[in-house]
Parts: structure tokens; sequence; C-alpha cells
């Protein structure tokens, strides 16, 4: 459809209104519809940065779907469209994605206007690993949904970003604390680019977050790898499992699986093993087919 119109995601201050890209001022004034979470919101952002936008339309969490065939219909006959929400980048913990996903289906372009995130400026200023990271937004509320959620985020080795709301953000680091231990590294980052932003550092059982108010960001350092398993722990391993009667090849794999070595190492020191013991005297059960 070369005479097309495209979807641009564009993204907006996450506090500091002189954060709004001088692109996206371009392009919401130049698309044929603006479509945001709040018209009075948005209306604001605009008069601020001097646009006067043809058409404003909502899409929020709840109605971002409905809206998709009016877009659709823009789009067929030649017009751009924006998408912005309250603050930061559409689609992350913000409508978005359902938008995305239809305008590709119905086969129209896609493009963004990068710019502000809270999670990535909370990553980088946190002090904590930033080359693999994980983003995952909300944790649920409540029940069997966040604690499964709290197991995987405490198993997690690499660095979490996770948002939380001001009246939450207590409870929250509670149970991290309970799931990941109190030793484990955290900043909280409160009020990003704005006023009274700032970033308490140090660990989940130590930091003091003082009154909850204003908007956070919780940046969790990643669970410690397992302390790899010597020679001498993969020898016992392998001694009790012949003992219970397992050919070389089967210690060799309950052990790797078991302890998370290598399956080549596991096996050299199950042969190793079996051939110690047999000339030691030490009887070992009869093995399987596979048994030597
Ligand atoms: N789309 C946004 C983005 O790109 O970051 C996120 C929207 S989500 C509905 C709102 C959450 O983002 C807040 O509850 C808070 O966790 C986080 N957030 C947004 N702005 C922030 C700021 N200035 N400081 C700290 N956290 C912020």
């Amino acid at each position: 459809m070369p005479d097309a119109g495209s979807l641009v995601l564009v993204a907006t201050p996450i506090g500091n209104l002189g954060d709004l890209p001088p692109r996206a001022i371009e392009v919401l004034g130049a698309v044929e519809l603006v479509c945001c979470e709040d018209t009075r919101r948005t209306g604001r952002l605009l008069q601020h940065a001097g646009v006067h936008a043809r058409r404003l339309a909502v899409a929020n969490e709840h109605t971002e779907t409905a809206r998709l065939a009016e877009v659709i219909d823009v789009l067929a006959a030649g017009g751009d469209v924006a998408l912005v929400t309250d603050a930061g980048t559409p689609g992350i913990s913000d409508p978005g994605e359902r938008l995305v996903h239809g305008v590709i289906d119905a086969g129209f372009a896609v493009s963004a206007v990068p710019g502000p995130a809270a999670f990535v400026t909370a990553l980088v200023i946190s002090g904590l690993p930033t080359s693999r990271f994980v983003m995952e937004g909300f944790l649920p509320r409540s029940g069997s949904a966040r604690r499964e959620r709290l197991a995987e985020v405490a198993a997690e080795q690499r660095t979490v970003v996770l948002y939380e709301a001001p009246h939450r953000i207590e409870r929250t680091i509670a149970d991290l604390a309970a799931v990941c231990g109190d030793d484990r590294p955290v900043a909280v980052a409160r009020e990003l680019t704005k006023l009274y932003e700032t970033v308490v550092r140090g660990t989940l059982g130590s930091i003091t977050l003082g009154e909850p108010r204003g908007e956070y960001v919780v940046v969790l350092g990643g669970a410690p790898a397992a302390a790899a398993a010597s020679p001498t722990d993969v020898a016992a391993a392998v001694d009790r499992a012949l003992d219970r009667g397992l050919s070389t090849k089967e210690a060799a794999t309950d052990v790797s699986a078991a302890l998370g070595v290598g399956r080549r190492e596991a096996y050299d020191i199950a042969v190793a093993r079996r051939r110690s013991r047999r000339s030691a005297g030490i009887s070992t059960p009869a093995a399987g087919k596979n048994g030597a």
C-alpha cells in the first residue's frame, strides 16, 4: 500500500516536559489523528509544545481495541496516526501493544519516535548491572499469580526492573526481601526527572524509603549464580548414584542434572570412580544392562 499512512508510537516525558523529543513535536503536529489515554492530559502537553493536533481520540486500556477500526480507516485513506500515552513510551506497561498488532495484521507500517521510558532511566542510574536485564513491569497484585511471579523474579540471574505504585511500594520491597533474602542489592528510583527525584541504593533488608509518595521503579540485582560443584562433590554424588545401583552412564546423567555439571565431566568422573571402587574392593550393586 504505497500511499497508505503509518502508525507512529511517540514517546513523551515521564516528568520533565523538557524531555519531549523534537521529532515528537513535528510528528504530533503533522498526523491526521493523535490517539492518547487522556485527552485533557495530552491536550496540556500539546499546548505546552505549541502543537495544534488535527484530531484527538482516546485509546486507553479499555478502548484501545475498539479504536483500531478508526485508526485503520485513517491509515487506508493515506493519513498518519500517532499514539501517545500519559507518560513515557507507549506499549511499555501502557496501551499500544494491541493497536500495534492490529495495524501490522492489517498490513500497515508502524514506526516510533523514541524517547523517555522510566525503566531505562532507572536501570542506567541504578548502579546495578545493565548488560543483561529483564523488564517485569508491574507485579500481579495478589494471590498465586503474585507468589509465582515473585519466585521467578527471585531466581532470575539478570537485573530485574519493576514498576510500582506508591501505596504498594513498601509491601513489594518486603515481599521481595522474603523471597530473595535481605542481602539482595536493590535501587529504588522515585520521581525520575522531576523536582524530587531520589534514588535509594542498598539491599532489600537495609533500604529506607521514607514516606511513600510519587512514582517508583525498583531495580533488583540478579540472583547469584549457584556455586559450581567441585570434582570432590561430583565424585561423592557419583558414589551415591553407584550405591543405588545405577550404571556408569545413568550415574553421570543423574549427577550432571542434579549438580549442573557437564555430562562429559560427570561421565569421566563416574568411570574413574567405578574403576577405583573396583580396585579398592568396594562392592557396587549390579547395574542394569548399561552396566559398566
Ligand atoms: N510507559 C511508561 C514508561 O515508558 O515508563 C510507563 C507507564 S506505567 C503506567 C507508570 C509507571 O511507570 C509508574 O507507576 C512508575 O512505576 C513508572 N514511572 C513512570 N514515570 C516515572 C517517574 N517519573 N519516576 C519513577 N517511575 C515512573
